[in-house]
């Protein structure tokens, strides 16, 4: 008992000694401690939502400003026929761009396909057309681009609404939801031989990445002003069905007919033929190529040959 006394005297002792701290620190302060505390959290978490994205900002400045290599410039020129064509200026933006995305995506190799400095920058210079001249936070929520040498084949099970039928398909490119992209390097390289084609199965699955960024993959991205929303609305549910009433298959058609399966494929569809066939695409489709032209901030239309 005299123990457990004296213990309990000597906390009573202590306890008292760090109430009149507090009540020191209360008139020092001049705030109650409930106020000092909101103050720090609200302080805390200005902290970890303003400091983050200043550090990356300037990280991403000096990227942006590195020397670009000149083997990378050779496959540039090799492998992106739209760099060839693009004004200089652009272009050094361009391989600014590619400087961040090299260091914040990583490539992994499937299928025993190896990954090389080809391989990364051909897919990352592609990738970044979709993000010249405007603010961009490269592609975020994703870090991976996975390649395999050829089309691959993925387990899928397709229901006719009374069947379920388990199949293999074959894939040239996908975009997982806030997941990797998957690439064919078999495909990546189709898109190289003839850019008149209109095919580019990079910039088609990095059209998705962007759709995703403002929630659903819909065929609405991000768009600069609240007011845009409306006649890109306008333009694209337009041209989606007024070209499917026509015969998307029909030969003249800009657009390859899978961009109307669906409003999101549409986006990315014309997101590759803006790129590589800008001039067919502004003479048929001159609204759509206009929204487009808005939302990409670029006219490859004026490049050169296309
Ligand atoms: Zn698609």
């Amino acid at each position: 008992m005299p123990a457990q006394y004296t213990h309990t005297a000597r906390t009573q002792a202590a306890l008292g000694s760090y109430t009149l701290c507090l009540i020191d620190f209360q008139e020092v302060a001049g705030i109650s401690y409930a106020v000092f505390w909101f103050l720090l959290l609200i302080l805390a978490l200005i902290l970890f939502f303003a400091v983050p994205p200043r550090l990356r900002r300037s990280r991403r400045a000096r990227l942006f400003a590195e020397p670009f290599p000149q083997s990378y410039v050779e496959i540039l020129e090799r492998n992106v026929p739209l760099y060839r064509n693009m004004p200089p200026e652009l272009q050094r933006q361009l391989r600014g761009r590619i400087n961040v995305f090299l260091n914040e995506k990583s490539f992994v190799g499937c299928g025993g396909f190896e990954i090389t400095d080809e391989v990364k920058v051909t897919i990352a210079a592609h990738a970044c057309f979709l993000i010249l001249n405007r603010d961009t936070n490269y592609f975020p929520g994703f870090s991976t681009v996975l390649v395999y040498p050829d089309t691959y084949l993925v387990d899928e099970v397709v229901y006719d609404g009374e069947v379920a039928t388990e199949g293999q398909d074959a894939r040239s490119g996908e975009s997982w939801h806030l997941g990797p992209v998957i690439l064919s390097w078999q495909d990546v390289q189709e898109s190289l031989a003839d850019n008149s084609y209109g095919y580019n199965v990079v910039m088609h699955e990095f059209a998705h990445k962007l759709d995703e960024e403002n929630g659903d993959v819909d065929g609405v991205p991000a768009l600069a002003e609240n007011s845009h929303y409306r006649e890109w609305s306008d333009v694209l549910a337009r041209a989606y069905g007024a070209a499917g009433d026509a015969g998307a298959s029909c030969e003249n058609q800009v657009l390859d007919e899978y961009a109307y399966t669906a409003p999101e494929e549409f986006f990315a569809v014309a997101t590759e033929t803006f790129f590589e066939k800008p001039s067919r695409m502004k003479e048929q489709l001159p609204e759509l190529y206009g929204q487009l032209s808005r939302f990409y901030c670029v006219d490859p239309a004026a490049w050169g040959s296309s």
